[in-house]
C-alpha cells in the first residue's frame, strides 16, 4: 500500500486527517464514555486532557501540511554555486506506536496524527488495561481508514512482542522506561529508528519567595489529575523550611475544593487502573505516618490523594515512579542540596520550579537535566506544540507534538541537484594540482 505511493499525496493525507476527525466527533460521546469506564475521567477532564488535544493536533497539521511536507531550499556553499540543495521530508513506511493506558485515547491518536500527515502506513497497538477506550479505537480506525494505512492490533505484550519481531521503519514507543527498554533492543536488531516517550518522575521544587495560592493550586490540579496516573505528574516536592507549613496547608486546602472532604465521592477524581497498580501504590504508603489522605478502598480501586513526608532521601518512595495519587516531600534548606539530588538521579520526564526568582528557576534549568521543564506551574509545556514534548536519557528518546509529530515521523532527506553548466575537474585524479593550491582554497572557501 506504502509502495503504491498514495500515502505520498499531500491532499490524501488531509483528507485522511479530516475524516478522522469528523469519526472522532461522530463518537465523542463513546469515547468520554470509555475514559469514564476506564479511569473514571469526569467528561470535562476527558476533553479537556485528550480529546481536545487530539483536534488540535489534527486542526494544526490539516492547516499547516503543505507547508511542512514542501522540499525546504538550502543554501549551496558558493564552490558549488551551480548547484541547488534541498531537504525532502521523506515518509519512512512502515510505522508501529505501542500505547499505555493512562491517556489512552490521546497517547495513542497523537502520535497516529503525525504518522498518518507524514504520509506512512501505521500498525497501532493501544493498552490492553484501558479496555474500553481500545474498543472505540479500533472501531474508529476500522471505520475511517483502508487497514492496508492503519490497522490496529489489540492485546498485552505478546502482541507487542509478535509485532517487534517484525521489520518496521520506525517505532514509537509510550510506556515504561522498562519496556521501552525491549522495544529499543528489538529495534535494534532492524536498526529501525524510534521514539522513546518513557517514564517521569518530574521533581517539583517550592522556594520560599513564591506566590503559594497559585503555587499549590498548580501543583494539586498537576499531582492529582487522573489520580495521579500522568507520567509529568510530580513526584515529590522540595519544599523550602520557611514556607513548610504554609505550603502544605495550602495543597490540602486544595485537595479539599478540587474533590472534596470525601473525595471517594467526588464525581472528578478519578480510579486507579488496574488492581495491580491499586496494590503497588496502597503498599508505599501502608504503616506509614501520613501528613494527610491515607484511606483506600481496593473494590472500588480508589486511593484518597495522600501526603507524605520524607526525612531521608534514600527513602525508598524516593526512588520510583508513583504513577499515583500519593506526594512525598521533603523539606529543604539548601537549594544545592536539591540541585544534587535531582543530578543524582536518572534524568525526569520534567522539572518544575516555583519561584518569583527568576535568577533561581534558571540556575536549576541549567544545573539539571529533563526532558522538560516549567516555572510556576506543572505539565503546561506540553500544551505549547511550538516547543517539542519528550524526555532525556531514561525519561526517552526523541519528541512530538505540531510539527514536531511531522518531523519525527519523516526523514530528512538531503538532495543535492547539480546541474551540467560547469565542471571543476580538481577532485578528479590524476592529480595535477599542488596541494597547497587546495589547502588556500578549502581555507578560503570554509
Ligand atoms: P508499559 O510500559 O507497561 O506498557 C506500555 C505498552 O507496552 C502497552 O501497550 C503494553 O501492552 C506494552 N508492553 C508491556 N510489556 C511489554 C513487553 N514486555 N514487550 C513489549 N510490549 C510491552 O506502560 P504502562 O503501564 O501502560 O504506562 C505507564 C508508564 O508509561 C509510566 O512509566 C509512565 O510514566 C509512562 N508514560 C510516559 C509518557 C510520556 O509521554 N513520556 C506518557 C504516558 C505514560
Amino acid at each position: 500500500f506504502f509502495n503504491s505511493g498514495i500515502t505520498k499525496e499531500i491532499d490524501w493525507r488531509i483528507n485522511q486527517l479530516k475524516k478522522l476527525a469528523a469519526c472522532i466527533q461522530k463518537y465523542e460521546t463513546e469515547i468520554s464514555e470509555a475514559l469514564k469506564t476506564d479511569l473514571n475521567k469526569h467528561p470535562y477532564e476527558a476533553y479537556l486532557t485528550e480529546i481536545g488535544l487530539v483536534y488540535k493536533e489534527i486542526k494544526t497539521a490539516s492547516k499547516k501540511l503543505k507547508k511542512w511536507a514542501k522540499p525546504k531550499k538550502v543554501k549551496t556553499p558558493p564552490f558549488l554555486d551551480w548547484a541547488r540543495s534541498y531537504v525532502y521530508k521523506d515518509p519512512y513506511g512502515k510505522v508501529l506506536l505501542i500505547a499505555p493506558w493512562n491517556f489512552p485515547f490521546q497517547l495513542l491518536i497523537l502520535p497516529m496524527v503525525g504518522a498518518i500527515a507524514a504520509g506512512n502506513t501505521v500498525i497501532v497497538k493501544p493498552s490492553e488495561f484501558s479496555n474500553a477506550t481500545t474498543n472505540i479505537i479500533a472501531k474508529i480506525v476500522k471505520e475511517c481508514f483502508d487497514e492496508r494505512h492503519v490497522a490496529v492490533f489489540e492485546g498485552g505484550p505478546e502482541v507487542s512482542q509478535a509485532l517487534l519481531k517484525e521489520k518496521f521503519d520506525y517505532i514509537f514507543f509510550t510506556g515504561s522506561s522498562r519496556v521501552g527498554k525491549i522495544v529499543y533492543e528489538a529495534a535494534a536488531k532492524n536498526l529501525t529508528p524510534v521514539t522513546l516517550e518513557l517514564g517521569g518522575k518530574c521533581p517539583c521544587i517550592i522556594d520560599e519567595n513564591t506566590h503559594v495560592k497559585y503555587t499549590a493550586e498548580r501543583i494539586t490540579w498537576g499531582k492529582f489529575v487522573n489520580c495521579g496516573q500522568v507520567c509529568l505528574a510530580p513526584n515529590y516536592l522540595f519544599i523550602h523550611q520557611n514556607i513548610k507549613d504554609e505550603a502544605i496547608a495550602q495543597i490540602q486546602k486544595n485537595i479539599q475544593k478540587n474533590y472534596g472532604k470525601d473525595a471517594s465521592k467526588s464525581k472528578f477524581y478519578g480510579r486507579i487502573i488496574t488492581d495491580h497498580h491499586f496494590e503497588r501504590i496502597a503498599d508505599l504508603i501502608k504503616d506509614r505516618s501520613l501528613t494527610c489522605g491515607g484511606n483506600t478502598d481496593g473494590s472500588q480501586k480508589y486511593i484518597e490523594p495522600t501526603m507524605v513526608e520524607v526525612t531521608d532521601l534514600n527513602d525508598p518512595i524516593m526512588h520510583r515512579e508513583i504513577f499515583g495519587p500519593v506526594l512525598p516531600y521533603y523539606v529543604y534548606s539548601n537549594i544545592e542540596e536539591v540541585i544534587d539530588y535531582i543530578n543524582s538521579q536518572p534524568k525526569p520526564l520534567a522539572t518544575y520550579v516555583f519561584t518569583k526568582n527568576d535568577r533561581l528557576a534558571d540556575r536549576v534549568f541549567t544545573e539539571t537535566s529533563s526532558g522538560g521543564a516549567c516555572q510556576n506551574d506543572t505539565v503546561m509545556h506540553m500544551v505549547n506544540d511550538n516547543m517539542a514534548f519528550g524526555g532525556v536519557g531514561e525519561s526517552g528518546l526523541g519528541g512530538y507534538h505540531g510539527k514536531f509529530s511531522f518531523d519525527a515521523f519523516s526523514h530528512q532527506k538531503s538532495v543535492y541537484r547539480n546541474s551540467f553548466l560547469v565542471d571543476f575537474p580538481f577532485r578528479y585524479p590524476p592529480y595535477k594540482y599542488s596541494i597547497g593550491l587546495i589547502k588556500r582554497l578549502i581555507q578560503y572557501l570554509g
